[in-house]
């Protein structure tokens, strides 16, 4: 088996204004497209590998035979990342989550308002290229966390319910170094039904 570019469910230009069709066609056609392609040169001649799920690749990353560790760790990340990525955005986004993620969200966070400002504090504090995302832990609670490069949280044990993406080709185009600008403009396109859907399957 091979890893395989998946599928977006919207056309390129569907998140306009918010996400521009350049950049979504660039970051999924080559960024992403090429995660996928490293990825499958690493584990070649790894077949072990090739059949598990990539959650329990990246969930047991020491496991990894040293000369194929790094190469997976980047762009089986890469490859992963990304497909949460697409998979939480819709042009139907934005608004609030509902429900029981919403009253767990105001529940360890302190409501809708004070998690989207920590999270946005965590996507823009991230140095250099990686990942904000808002994850269950270990104990059940909710967390927010950054990620350098395409590193992904479920390699420490924590379940990622949503993730953006904050390397610059994610947003420069558009955005230029405005990192802020962006990260605002995001939640437009944020499926919280979809997120709610990811916490209702490790909750
Ligand atoms: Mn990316």
């Amino acid at each position: 088996m091979t890893f395989k570019l998946p599928k977006l469910n919207y056309s390129y230009e569907a998140l306009e204004p918010h996400i521009d069709k350049l950049t979504m066609e660039t970051h999924h056609l080559k960024h992403h497209q090429t995660y996928v392609d490293n990825f499958n040169k690493a584990l070649d001649g790894h077949e072990k590998y090739q059949e598990m799920e990539i959650e329990d690749i990246l969930k047991s990353l020491e496991e990894l035979p040293e000369d194929i560790k790094t190469a997976v760790r980047n762009n089986g990340g890469g490859h992963y990342n990304h497909t949460i990525f697409w998979e939480i955005m819709s042009p139907n986004g934005g608004g609030k989550p509902v429900g029981e993620l919403a009253k767990k969200i105001d529940e360890d966070f302190g409501g809708f308002d004070r998690f989207k400002e920590d999270f946005k504090a965590a996507a823009l504090g991230q140095f250099g290229s990686g990942w904000a995302w808002l994850v269950l832990d270990s104990n059940n609670k909710l967390a927010i966390v950054s990620t350098p490069n395409q590193d992904n949280p479920i390699s420490e044990g924590k379940k990622p319910l949503l993730g953006i993406d904050v390397w610059e080709h994610a947003y420069y185009l558009k955005y230029k170094n405005k990192r802020a600008d962006y990260i605002d403009s995001w939640w437009n396109v944020v499926d919280w039904e979809k997120v709610s859907e990811r916490f209702n399957e490790v909750k």
